[in-house]
C-alpha cells in the first residue's frame, strides 16, 4: 500500500524542491542567545529569534525551572481536571491574568492550542467570526474547529470591517480576531478603532498576543496597553514561548466566566497533558521579573529604535514601525535569500522571508531586535547591511 503514497509524496517533495520553497533547518550547537553557534563552529549574533527580552537562557530562569522539577517533578502524566493541576499552576493563572489585565486565565501547551481551543466551546453557528485577514494560522485553525460564519476584513481595513459588522448584524453573537501585532510586517493592530466598532456594533473583541506580550505598551502588558484599550478587550490568547522565556505554553486570558466555561469545555484543554512544572516555574520567574522592571522593554525599545534609525541613515528599505520585527523590503524573492546568505557569511543570522509566507514580490528579510543585543551588535549589524547591500545595489540614495 505504501508505495502509492510514496511516490506521490516524493513528487511533492522535489516539487516544493524546485518552487525553492523547501524549508532546511539550520542546526544551533548552543543554547538560544543574541550570540549562537551553527553547526561549522561559526559564531553568529542571533537576529532571527523571537527572544525579544533575552530570557531564553535567562540564569534566573533556569534557576527556577530546576528548581520546580526538584520540587513538582518532571511530568504529571494527567490532564488538568484529573490529577494534573498543582498550586504553581493555578498560582500562574492568576499571574498571567494579574499581568494582562484580565480577570482570569486557563493555561496550555501553546499558544496554537489555545487558539484551537477558544473558538468552539463560545461561538456556535447562529454567531459570527470577524477576522483579519492576515490573522496568524492557529487562529485560521481553530475557526475551522468552530460552526460560526466567517467574515475576513482585508488586512487593517477597518471600513471593511464595519461592512461585515453591518452584514452579520443577525447573528446572535460576534467576535472580533486580530493579531496585536501582525508578524510578517511588526504592525501594530489599531486596537482603539476595532474596540470603538465593537461597541457600536456589540461584538466582542479578541486579540492573539504573542508578538506584544512582555514588552509592547510602557509596562509591557501587550498592544491593549499600548493602544490605550486595557479593559476594553474581552479575550487575549497568548504564547510563552516567545518574550516569556521562549520555552513553550501559552494561554487564553479573558472574563471570568469565558475562563470558567472553557476550562468545562475547551478540548485541548480537557484532552491534552498538563503544562509541565519546569515551565510554570520559569513562566512565573518570567512573569515576576517583568513586573518588577521595566528594564528589559526599554533595552528592547532602544536598541530597537537604534537598528530602525542606522539602517534608514544607510540607505536600507525598513518598514517603518516601532516594533523590534523590522521588515528590510527587497521585493525580489532571490535577492532576500541571497542577501540573508551573504550576512551569514559576514556573521549576522538573519532569513530571507518570500512567498508564500508574504505576497510575491514583496519578499524582505525579517530582522527581529532583542534586548539581549549590545548596541555594538546592533552597529555591527546595520554595518554589514550597508555592506552587502552596496554590494547587491539594493542600497537607496535620498
Ligand atoms: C507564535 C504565535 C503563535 C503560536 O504560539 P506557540 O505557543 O508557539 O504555539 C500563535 N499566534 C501568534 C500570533 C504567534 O505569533
Amino acid at each position: 500500500m505504501y508505495g502509492a503514497i510514496q511516490k506521490e509524496l516524493t513528487a511533492k517533495l522535489s516539487a516544493i524542491r524546485d518552487d525553492g520553497l523547501y524549508k532546511n533547518e539550520r542546526v544551533i550547537t548552543t543554547p538560544q542567545g543574541a550570540l549562537v553557534s551553527v553547526r561549522n563552529g561559526k559564531s553568529v549574533v542571533n537576529f532571527c529569534a523571537n527572544n525579544y527580552l533575552g530570557l531564553a537562557n535567562d540564569a534566573d530562569i533556569r534557576e527556577a525551572a530546576k528548581r520546580a522539577i526538584d520540587e513538582w517533578g518532571y511530568g504529571l502524566s494527567s490532564v488538568r481536571f484529573i490529577c494534573g493541576t498543582q498550586e504553581p499552576h493555578t498560582m500562574l493563572e492568576k499571574a498571567v491574568a494579574n499581568f494582562l489585565g484580565m480577570e482570569d486565565s486557563i493555561l496550555f501547551s501553546s499558544c496554537f492550542d489555545a487558539n484551537a481551543a477558544v473558538f468552539e466551546p463560545l461561538l456556535d453557528a447562529e454567531c459570527a467570526i470577524l477576522a483579519d485577514s492576515l490573522n496568524h494560522a492557529s487562529i485560521i485553525d481553530g475557526v475551522r474547529l468552530c460552526k460560526a460564519e466567517r467574515f475576513i476584513y482585508e488586512h487593517n481595513n477597518f471600513a471593511d470591517l464595519e461592512a461585515k459588522l453591518i452584514e452579520s448584524g443577525k447573528s446572535r453573537l460576534r467576535l472580533i480576531v486580530t493579531d496585536g501585532v501582525f508578524s510578517m510586517d511588526g504592525d501594530i493592530a489599531d486596537l482603539g478603532t476595532i474596540c470603538d466598532l465593537a461597541e457600536r456594533y456589540d461584538a466582542l473583541v479578541m486579540v492573539d498576543d504573542s508578538h506584544a506580550t512582555g514588552f509592547v505598551g510602557a509596562k509591557g502588558r501587550g498592544t491593549h496597553e499600548y493602544r490605550g484599550v486595557m479593559g476594553r478587550v474581552d479575550i487575549i490568547t497568548t504564547t510563552f514561548g516567545k518574550a516569556l522565556g521562549g520555552a513553550s505554553g501559552g494561554c487564553i486570558a479573558g472574563r471570568a466566566e469565558v475562563v470558567e466555561y472553557l476550562r468545562q469545555k475547551a478540548r485541548p484543554y480537557l484532552f491534552s497533558n498538563t503544562v509541565a512544572p519546569a515551565i510554570v516555574g520559569g513562566t512565573l520567574k518570567a512573569l515576576e521579573k517583568l513586573s518588577a522592571s521595566t528594564e528589559l522593554r526599554d533595552r528592547l525599545e532602544a536598541n530597537t529604535k537604534r537598528f530602525r534609525d542606522g539602517m534608514t541613515k544607510a540607505g536600507l528599505d525598513v518598514r517603518p514601525g516601532v516594533h523590534p520585527i523590522c521588515p528590510v523590503m527587497l521585493y525580489d524573492e532571490h535577492l532576500a535569500h541571497e542577501m540573508a546568505d551573504q550576512l551569514l557569511d559576514e556573521g549576522i543570522y538573519v532569513i530571507g522571508f518570500s512567498f508564500p509566507v508574504v505576497p510575491r514580490g514583496k519578499a524582505r528579510i525579517r530582522v527581529q531586535v532583542s534586548a539581549a543585543h549590545s548596541t555594538q551588535q546592533i552597529d555591527d549589524a546595520i554595518a554589514a547591511f550597508a555592506r552587502v547591500g552596496a554590494k547587491l545595489g539594493v542600497i537607496q540614495r535620498a
